[in-house]
């Protein structure tokens, strides 16, 4: 389930919200108006070339802490 955030256009209050069906109406969780749109978070900001760039580049794994990247991935199947 996609977790977006938001911000009102009424209020600017930002808040985040799991996007279980698309159609669903999103309202501001301050004041309630439906006038809010989507902002990319840090999180959902992956762009292909800088996800490609993070795997070449040498270092420790961030998940299992491994010297080489991807060695958990492996292990695990
Ligand atoms: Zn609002």
């Amino acid at each position: 389930m996609p977790l977006y955030e938001y911000e009102c256009k009424s209020c600017g209050t930002r808040f985040e919200q799991l996007i279980s069906d698309r159609r669903a109406k999103v309202r501001c969780k301050a004041c309630g108006d439906p006038r809010v749109v989507r902002v990319l978070s840090t999180f959902a900001v992956i762009s292909p070339a800088a996800e490609a760039s993070s795997q070449a580049e040498p270092g420790p794994c961030g998940v299992c802490g491994a010297p080489q990247r991807r060695m958990c991935e492996t292990a695990e199947r």
